[in-house]
């Protein structure tokens, strides 16, 4: 055995990178296993970097909100600013689902998150859309954008000036029981834990399966388009087409932009699908017709993968039936405004007994088995 630790994060991530150091914090010792040469080159390094407490759940509303707070007070806790720009998320809100999106404004409000009800007019002040078919726009003006993958440090930095370690070309190879936590195997040796935290995104699946048991995560790829120097970005908020799914927002003098596939089959396809583009855009055009003179830089787009759920939210806590074992994972494409809060719950979860700042019994894995899938409505 090279080690023994009180918990084991399996993942350099944002989240495993999160809950690594709220554990450390609490003087628990903790080794984090990474798959690649460097923390945080997967998913975190390849998000739209988007955080928004405009969820239509509870407990996805709180998570944000908790986390962006903790992203906006970054600097005086972590000595480094976590790239928060309050750049807002626009929501284009089509008609027929005006009362939906009016009964989760009073629930985002009812838990006192930053939100409003535009009118299209005000919206369109904000970004130059065809109002065709739709109804209004919520604006949250907290809402915006960070550097996970600079957070994602921050948190290993600080994680490791407590004594947490990084052990990365080190992936967890398999895992099992033995007296008193786990055994992980990995290619440079085997590590004892007293609990193990699955963190490990679009892998966590197959992390669970090589522990010897299922978890309902798989990765599904996802692209994020990129435009050359364009006047019209600049300064634009992220704007959610919610009748496609399209999405754009600036960055600095470019123009972000994308949609999910919902016909993308789940696995570890590598690679831009650039047959996807037409139909992005097709989308786009139809809201956004100045797009026409957008011009793609193929070399500055890029993919990853979401971690994705049968209901498209995280599980998160103990895993029931698998003594000393944690799920952090699953997050589809929210993880990044998740991260902070879940660092916390997770480390009540394991140092406390149960996750206390915030209810995660929606997201627990029971879910499944009980017929509680969550119904999030904002899923990008
Ligand atoms: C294109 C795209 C756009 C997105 N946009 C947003 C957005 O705007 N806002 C938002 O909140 N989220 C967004 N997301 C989702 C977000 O990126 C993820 O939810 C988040 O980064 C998840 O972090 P993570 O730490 O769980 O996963 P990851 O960052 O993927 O980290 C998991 C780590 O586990 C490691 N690993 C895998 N297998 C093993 C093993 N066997 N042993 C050890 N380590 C292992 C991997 O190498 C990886 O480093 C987007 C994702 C994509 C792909």
């Amino acid at each position: 055995m090279k080690a023994s630790y009180d918990a084991l994060i399996v993942g350099a991530g944002i989240v495993g990178a999160a809950v690594a150091y709220r554990l450390a914090e609490r003087g628990l010792s903790v080794a984090v296993l990474e798959a690649e040469a460097v923390p945080a080159a997967q998913a975190t390094a390849k998000s739209a970097a988007g955080v928004r407490v405009q969820f239509s759940e509870p407990v996805n509303v709180r998570l944000s909100w908790s986390s962006i707070q903790e992203y906006r007070d970054f600097e005086e806790l972590f000595g480094v600013s976590s790239g928060y720009r309050p750049i807002g998320y626009l929501f284009l809100v089509p008609r027929e689902l005006e009362r939906a999106y009016e009964d989760a404004l009073a629930l985002q409000r009812s838990l006192g998150v930053p939100v409003e009800r535009l009118e299209l007019v005000e919206a369109r002040a904000k970004v130059d859309f065809d109002p065709a078919g739709l109804a209004f726009a919520t604006w949250g003006p907290a809402d915006g954008v960070i550097d996970p993958h600079l957070v994602a440090h921050a948190y290993l930095k600080a994680a490791r000036e407590r004594g947490a370690e990084l052990l990365t070309e080190t992936p967890l190879v398999s895992a099992e029981r033995q007296q008193g936590g786990w055994r992980v195997r990995t290619p440079r040796g085997d590590y004892a834990a007293g609990v193990v935290v699955n963190a490990a995104g679009a892998w966590a699946g197959e992390v669970a399966r090589r522990a010897g048991f299922e978890l309902p995560v798989v990765p599904v790829r996802r692209m994020v388009f990129m435009t050359g120097a364009m006047p019209e970005a600049q300064g634009l908020p992220l704007t959610v087409d919610v009748a496609t799914g399209f999405y754009l927002r600036g960055e600095h003098e470019r123009l972000l932009f994308g949609r999910s596939n919902p016909d993308e089959p789940p696995g570890f396809r590598e690679g831009m699908d650039w047959s996807w583009l037409e139909p992005t855009l097709e989308a786009g055009l139809g809201r956004f017709p100045w797009l026409e003179r957008a011009g793609l830089d193929q070399r500055a787009s890029w993919w990853g993968y979401y971690a994705i759920t049968p209901d498209h939210n995280a599980i998160l806590g103990r895993m029931p039936g698998v003594e000393g074992w944690y799920n952090a994972a699953g997050f589809s494409g929210h993880g990044v405004q998740h991260a902070a809060a879940t660092g916390r719950a997770i480390a009540e979860e394991i140092a406390d007994g149960r996750a206390h700042s915030i209810d995660i019994e929606p997201l627990r894995y029971e879910r499944f088995l009980e017929g509680r899938a969550l119904r999030e409505q904002r899923i990008v």
